[in-house]
């Protein structure tokens, strides 16, 4: 067609939407409602319409540090003038070596080699192939099966489908989804937990669902368990007193990989460094993405137990140990960029500060209790979700409506299904966080 191709210069209001075909988006609904986001500086975002509104998930849940942090900038461009990129396979930048030190420094003890991917899913698939891999190498092939979870979110790999638990992303694949995956029960209940603070006590026992499938299959079958710490894209799922626990108990028994998959938990999202840390678990390999990078550019990675590596280092020396990887792995912007924002979230203890910050957005959004049509209200570290009674027949309206018509009142949320989610950048103020509950508020009042 003759319309494609607006140049860089073109105004937004006369951008076409015709050939973008948008990820996870209702693209014809998009059409009539569109948003452009033309300017994002701080916490906040300029749409096309000039509506400005407060970056409520943080990008989705990416951006900890704001929008155009200034020392951010400065490293995209220095590095764009430094080495903009080299190949990743035998040879390689300092600067994906000097962030994976880094990474393993702040991850927990022994948790210390670390696989750059661009993505959460890639990292979930290389994660799920380091899992097979190391069993195959230790002589026990014949473990090859995983266990997922209900309302679990692992991407959109064939694995991390395969492994994920929602409906709607796996029913037109599921002939293609990996063989051999079972699935534990989800963790969510309304009538035992709705309107708890913080991790419900109720649920451990869910756990024990673990021993049933091993029972089922036998041990020697099973490479690993793939869970979030807690279950961020389905809603804010907060995990059990003690499930955690439980489950690294039952894979440590049977000689199971644990998979904490930490792209939305990892890089101070809890309040510590990654999930692993804030619940006392360790797994032995952890996804991550999204934060690290402060979503400036993409990157993910998996970390893994040294023991795990060591594993693979075996055979000729100049020979391959591990045939995979990607063209972006290590992408050198994407590592100076990690590096300038782990070296700040230090440097301006911004972690510490998301910790400090967890029990105001607690009690904020708890505050919300009571009002119209809400069913729950839960928070992990610092971010909340309010799940919305849906409309008879029409689920994910209510939430859309209120996501919409809060753009009219600066804050941009995110809606998923009927639940609202919040996870701010750590340097959000108590007046910023006061505005999100009065939006809802006012807006359930009458949406
Ligand atoms: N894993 C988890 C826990 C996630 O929340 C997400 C994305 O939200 C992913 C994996 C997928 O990451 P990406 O969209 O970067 O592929």
């Amino acid at each position: 067609s003759t319309s494609a191709g607006a140049s860089p210069t073109a105004s937004p209001t006369t951008t076409s939407l015709d050939h973008y075909w948008m990820p996870f988006t209702a693209n014809r609904y998009f059409k009539t409602h569109p948003k452009l986001v033309t300017k994002a500086e701080g916490s906040y975002v300029t749409f096309a319409d000039g509506r400005k509104a407060f970056d409520c998930l943080s990008g989705l849940w990416c951006s900890p540090l704001g929008h155009a942090h200034p020392k951010l900038v400065e490293t995209v461009k220095r590095q764009a003038e430094t080495v903009d990129f080299c190949a990743p396979f035998q040879i390689a930048n300092p600067w994906a070596h000097q962030l994976a030190g880094k990474i393993a420094g702040m991850a927990p003890a022994g948790m210390n080699r670390v696989f750059f991917t661009n993505s959460g899913s890639e990292a979930v698939d290389t994660a799920l192939k380091i899992a097979m891999a190391y069993h195959r190498l230790r002589g026990e092939a014949g473990r090859t099966r995983f266990i997922g979870r209900e309302r679990g979110y692992h991407g959109v790999g064939f694995g991390g489908i395969s492994v994920g638990g929602l409906g709607p992303n796996r029913k037109m694949f599921s002939p293609l989804t990996l063989p051999g995956v079972d699935h534990l029960p989800h963790t969510h209940n309304l009538k035992e937990m709705a309107f708890t603070r913080g991790q419900p006590t109720w649920g451990a026992h869910l756990a024990d669902e673990l021993e049933r499938i091993v029972a089922l299959h036998d041990a020697s079958n099973i490479a690993a368990v793939i869970v979030e710490p807690f279950a961020g894209s389905t809603g804010i799922l907060v995990p059990p007193v003690g499930y955690l626990q439980r489950l690294r108990e039952i894979c440590t028994k049977h000689g199971i990989l644990l998979i904490f998959d930490e792209v939305i938990s990892g890089f101070g999202r809890l309040g510590s460094n990654f999930g692993a840390q804030h619940y006392g678990v360790t797994p032995d390999l952890m996804t991550f993405a999204k934060q690290v990078t402060n979503g400036v550019i993409p990157m993910g990675g998996v970390i893994a137990k040294q023991e795990i590596y060591d594993t693979f280092m075996t055979g000729p020396e100049h020979a391959i140990e591990f045939s995979h990887g990607y063209t972006y792995s290590g992408h050198p912007m994407a590592a100076a960029v990690g590096l300038t924002v782990l070296d700040l979230m230090q440097q301006d203890g911004l972690i510490q500060r998301a910790a400090e910050m967890a029990p105001v957005i607690e009690d904020a959004f708890h505050s919300l209790k009571g009002e119209p049509g809400i069913l729950d209200i839960r928070n992990a570290g610092l971010s909340a979700a309010v799940e919305l009674e849906p409309i008879a027949g029409k689920p994910g309206l209510r939430a859309l409506n209120l996501f919409e018509a809060a753009i009219d009142e600066g804050q941009l949320f995110r809606a998923a299904g009927d639940t609202l989610a919040v996870a701010p950048p750590y340097l959000v103020s108590k007046d910023e966080i006061g505005r999100m509950v009065d939006t809802i508020r006012k807006l359930v009042r009458k949406c």
